[in-house]
C-alpha cells in the first residue's frame, strides 16, 4: 500500500462544480448558468488587453500599485488596505491558509457559497454550517455557533446562489459578537449590484477583525480574467502578503481590470440594465407561478413546487437551448438559479418557463 497521502481534510472535499456550459449536439445556447455579464468587458477592456498584449514578455507588477491605486481611486478606499488576487477565490484562499488550520472551526451558512467548506478542508479546518432563515443569513444563528475554536465566518452579501441580503447593522452587530480571534470575512462578489452598499468598507476601516473581498468576475465582466481583490486592515494584508505569490496576477489580466473600474460609465450602464432586467425577470416568473425571492444580484432563485418539477424544467430549457444553474447542492433542490441575461435572454428564459408551466414538455 502507498504510503503517500495528501494532508488530512484534502479527501474531504466535495470538488467545486461550475455552471454548465455546453448543451451536447447544441450551438447558439444562452448561458445563463454562472452570473456573469451578458455584455461582456468594455471596449476601452479590449483595448487595453490588446495593448497589454505588447508587454507580455516582461514579468507583471508584484504590488500591483496601479490596479491598487485605481480601485482606491474609484471606490473611494484606501490603497494600503487592498490586496488582489486570482478573482476573490484566491483572496478567499490566502485568508483560510494564513488563518485556520487543523483544530479551527471556518462558520458559513445554510445556502452559502460552496468554496467556504472546500476551503476550510483543504487547510484541516473543521468546517461548520449554520442554518439560515428562508433563505437569508442569520445572524444569531451564525454567533450562536461561534466558539473559541472559531477562526474564519464566510457571509456572501448579498448571497450566492439565494441573492438575499442582510443590513449593515446585522453585518455590525455580527462583527461585534464573534470572538476574539475570528475575522468576519464579507464576500462582496455582488456588492456591486446594489445600489450605494459600499460591500462593508467602511466597516472594515472601522473595525480590526473584518475583511472584505470583490471580484472582477461579474459586473466587470472579466470571469475569464481571474481579477479580485480584498479589503482588511493592514495587519491582515501584511499577513496575506506573505503568502500571496509575487506575480499572481498577469500583466494583461492586470491592465483589463484597472481599465475596467475606471470605465465608470459602462460600468453603470451594466449595473442599470442588471436592476431593470431582474425586476422584470423575477415579475415574469412570478406571472408564470414561479416565486423568486427579491434579488440584490444579478441573478435570480426561481422556486418551483418541487424537486422533481425543478428538475423537469431545467431539462425542458436545455431542450430549448437554455442553460441555467441547479442548486440541489446548495441544500435548495426545489430551485433554479437563473443568471439575469441581456434583454433578449431575459424575455427568451421567461417565455419557455411559462411554457413549461402551462404544461408543454
Ligand atoms: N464568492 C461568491 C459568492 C461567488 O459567487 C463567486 C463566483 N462564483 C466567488 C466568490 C468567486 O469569484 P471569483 O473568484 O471569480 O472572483
Amino acid at each position: 500500500m502507498s504510503q503517500i497521502e495528501p494532508q488530512p481534510g484534502i479527501m474531504e472535499i466535495s470538488p467545486y462544480v461550475g455552471g454548465k456550459s455546453r448543451i451536447d449536439g447544441m450551438t447558439n445556447i444562452i448561458k445563463l448558468s454562472s452570473n456573469e455579464n451578458p455584455f461582456g468587458p468594455s471596449d476601452a477592456v479590449k483595448d487595453a488587453i490588446v495593448r497589454a498584449a505588447h508587454e507580455v514578455h516582461r514579468y507583471p507588477s508584484t504590488d500591483h500599485i496601479e490596479l491598487r491605486s485605481a480601485i482606491a481611486e474609484v471606490h473611494g478606499v484606501k490603497v494600503e488596505r487592498i490586496i488582489c488576487g486570482v478573482g476573490s477565490d484566491e483572496i478567499l484562499q490566502m485568508l483560510a491558509q494564513a488563518y485556520a488550520g487543523p483544530g479551527d472551526e471556518v462558520i458559513y451558512t445554510e445556502h452559502g457559497f460552496s468554496m467556504y467548506p472546500i476551503l476550510a478542508h483543504a487547510v484541516g479546518a473543521t468546517p461548520v454550517q449554520v442554518p439560515e432563515q428562508e433563505r437569508v443569513v442569520d445572524v444569531d444563528s451564525i454567533l450562536a455557533a461561534c466558539t473559541d475554536r472559531t477562526r474564519l465566518i464566510f457571509i456572501a452579501n448579498p448571497a450566492n446562489p439565494t441573492s438575499t441580503m442582510i443590513g449593515l447593522s446585522e453585518i455590525e452587530r455580527l462583527a461585534e459578537g464573534i470572538p476574539a480571534g475570528a475575522i468576519l470575512v464579507l464576500d462582496g462578489a455582488y456588492a456591486e449590484f446594489v445600489e450605494g452598499y459600499d460591500g462593508g468598507a467602511k466597516l472594515v476601516e472601522m473595525r480590526d477583525n473584518v475583511v472584505m473581498t470583490r471580484t472582477f468576475s461579474k459586473l466587470y465582466g472579466l470571469g475569464g480574467m481571474r481579477v479580485g481583490w480584498g479589503y482588511a486592515p493592514v495587519e491582515i494584508i501584511a499577513v496575506l502578503d506573505r503568502i500571496r505569490q509575487p506575480f499572481n496576477l498577469s500583466t494583461v489580466a492586470l491592465a483589463a481590470a484597472e481599465a475596467a473600474v475606471r470605465d465608470t460609465r459602462y460600468v453603470e450602464h451594466c449595473r442599470s440594465e442588471n436592476a431593470r432586467l431582474r425586476v422584470w425577470l423575477a415579475e415574469a416568473l412570478g406571472e408564470h407561478g414561479v416565486p423568486c425571492d427579491t434579488s440584490m444580484a444579478n441573478f435570480v432563485l426561481a422556486r418551483f413546487g418541487s424537486r422533481e418539477e425543478a428538475e423537469a424544467c431545467d431539462q425542458f430549457l436545455q431542450k430549448q437551448g437554455i442553460i441555467v444553474r441547479r442548486v440541489a447542492g446548495y441544500g435548495l433542490p426545489n430551485a433554479l438559479r437563473i443568471t439575469v441575461g441581456d434583454e433578449p435572454s431575459c424575455r427568451r428564459v421567461a417565455h419557455c418557463i411559462g411554457l413549461f408551466k402551462a404544461g408543454e414538455r
